[in-house]
C-alpha cells in the first residue's frame, strides 16, 4: 500500500472575501469524486497544471466528513495492531490546524478529538465484547519540534532544557524520544484536559521565544495497549502531526531572528521533501538522518497506514507556495509503506497452551 495523499481546500475567511479564487478541485470525469487540483500556470495564466490525489476535498468540506472519510476506516487497522500516522502539510493559513486540532463547538472539531473518540468508543468495545477479558489503556505523549529541538509538551515550558530531548532508534526500527512524558487517559474528558493545556504550553514556549507556533511541528502520539487476562499485550500507536508551515520564506519579510527560526524549519521541511523525491525515486540512500522531524517521521519506513493532508488556501497570494506543496506532496503518492501488524507479546508466561494467540484470533478484517 502506498502512503494515502489528500488534498483539503479551505474556505474564504470573512476578510478574504474580496481576494481572487485560483485553485479549484475537479474529477477525473463527471459525478465521481474530486481526486483532482487545478492551479494556472504562475508564467501563463492561460496555462492549468493539475495534480492528482487519492481524494480532493473542496471548501465545502465538515470536519466531520473529512474525518469519516479519512480517518475513522482506519480505527479498525488501529486496534489490529497497525500503526497509524496522520499528517498535516501545508502553507502557514490553509487550515493544518483547523483540519488536525479544529475548533471548541462540536462540528468545528478536527480530526484529533474526533480520532480519540474514537478510539475510546472502540476501546470500549473491544473490552465488552473479548472473550478473554482484554483491557485497553489509553497513553498519550505530546511534543513539539522547534528549531530541530525537541519539547515535551505536558511538560510546562519552564522545565525545558535548552539542548530539548534526544532520539534513540530501537531495535523494531521505529525512532523514539527519551524521556517524553506519558500520560493514561481513561475517557474524552481526560485527554481534552490534558490537550488543551498542553496546546496552552506550546504557545507560551512560542511567545517567550518572540515566536509562532505555527513555526513547531507539533506531534501527538496515542499508545493503544491492549492486554489480556493471560499477559498478551498488543500495542499500537496512532500519530498525529500537525507540520509547521512549508511557506518559503526567502519570500517573506523575516527580521533577523525570525530568519534562524527559518532556517531550521524550512531545513527540516526541505529535507522531507528530499526524501520524498529520494523514496519516490527509488534511491537506496534517503536522507531521513538530517533532520529530526524527518527521522521520527520516517516515511515509507514505518509500517503501516500513514495519511498526508496537504492544506491549501485557494486565494492568488499563495500561488508560488500552494504550487510548491502541491509538487511536493503529489510525489509522495508514490511512498510505499508495509501494512504490517505489530507482534503480540507475552508480560507473562500464558496459564494454558490454548489461549496463544487469542488476541490475533480475536482481531477483525482489515478494512
Ligand atoms: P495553519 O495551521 O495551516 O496555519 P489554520 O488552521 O490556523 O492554518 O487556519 C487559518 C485560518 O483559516 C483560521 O482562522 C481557521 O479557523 C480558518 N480555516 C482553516 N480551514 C478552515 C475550514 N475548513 N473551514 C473554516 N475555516 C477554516
Ligand atoms: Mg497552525
Amino acid at each position: 500500500m502506498s502512503v494515502r495523499v489528500v488534498a483539503r481546500i479551505r474556505p474564504l475567511l470573512e476578510k478574504e472575501l474580496d481576494k481572487d479564487i485560483i485553485v479549484c478541485a475537479d474529477s477525473a470525469e463527471e459525478g465521481k469524486p474530486h481526486t483532482i487540483v487545478k492551479i494556472p500556470s504562475p508564467k501563463n495564466e492561460a496555462e492549468e497544471f493539475s495534480f492528482t490525489f487519492n481524494s480532493v476535498y473542496d471548501q465545502s468540506t465538515s470536519q466531520e466528513t473529512l474525518f469519516t472519510s479519512e480517518v475513522q476506516p482506519y480505527l479498525k487497522s488501529l486496534f489490529n495492531g497497525l500503526d497509524v500516522t496522520l499528517f498535516a502539510y501545508g502553507v502557514t493559513g490553509t487550515g493544518k490546524t483547523h483540519t488536525m486540532r479544529g475548533g471548541l463547538k462540536l462540528a468545528d472539531r478536527g480530526v484529533i478529538p474526533r480520532l480519540l473518540s474514537g478510539i475510546f468508543r472502540r476501546g470500549k468495545k473491544v473490552a465488552k465484547e473479548s472473550e478473554n477479558d482484554t483491557m485497553v489503556e489509553v497513553a498519550l505523549s505530546y511534543y513539539e519540534i522547534y528549531n530541530d529541538k525537541v519539547y515535551d509538551l505536558l511538560e510546562p515550558p519552564e522545565a525545558r532544557t535548552p539542548l530539548g530531548l534526544p532520539l534513540r532508534a530501537e531495535a523494531n526500527g521505529k525512532t523514539v524520544v527519551v524521556g517524553l512524558t506519558e500520560r493514561t487517559c481513561e475517557d474524552l474528558k481526560d485527554f481534552e484536559k490534558l490537550y488543551i493545556e498542553a496546546n496552552n504550553n506550546r504557545v507560551t514556549a512560542a511567545t517567550k521565544l518572540n515566536a509562532h507556533s505555527s513555526r513547531s511541528h507539533a506531534i501527538l502520539r496515542v499508545k493503544i495497549t491492549q492486554t489480556t487476562a493471560d499477559g498478551q499485550v498488543l500495542t499500537s500507536t496512532a500519530s498525529a502531526i500537525d507540520l509547521a508551515g512549508s511557506e518559503d520564506n526567502r519570500r517573506t519579510d523575516n527580521n533577523r531572528e525570525r530568519l534562524v527560526e527559518s532556517a531550521a524549519i524550512n531545513k527540516s521541511l526541505f529535507v522531507l521533501s528530499q526524501c520524498i523525491d529520494a523514496i519516490s525515486r527509488g534511491d537506496k540512500r534517503i536522507p531521513y538522518r538530517e533532520s529530526k522531524m524527518t527521522r521520527i517521521l520516517s516515511l515509507g519506513q514505518n509500517n503501516g497506514i500513514t495519511v498526508m493532508i496537504l492544506n491549501l488556501a485557494p486565494l492568488r497570494s499563495y500561488h508560488l507556495d500552494t504550487l510548491s506543496s502541491l509538487t511536493v506532496s503529489s510525489r509522495a503518492k508514490r511512498i510505499e509503506v508495509r501494512e504490517i501488524e505489530n507482534e503480540v507479546v507475552f508480560k507473562q508466561m500464558p496459564r494454558t497452551q490454548s489461549s496463544l494467540s487469542s488476541l490475533k484470533a480475536n482481531r477483525q478484517p482489515l478494512r
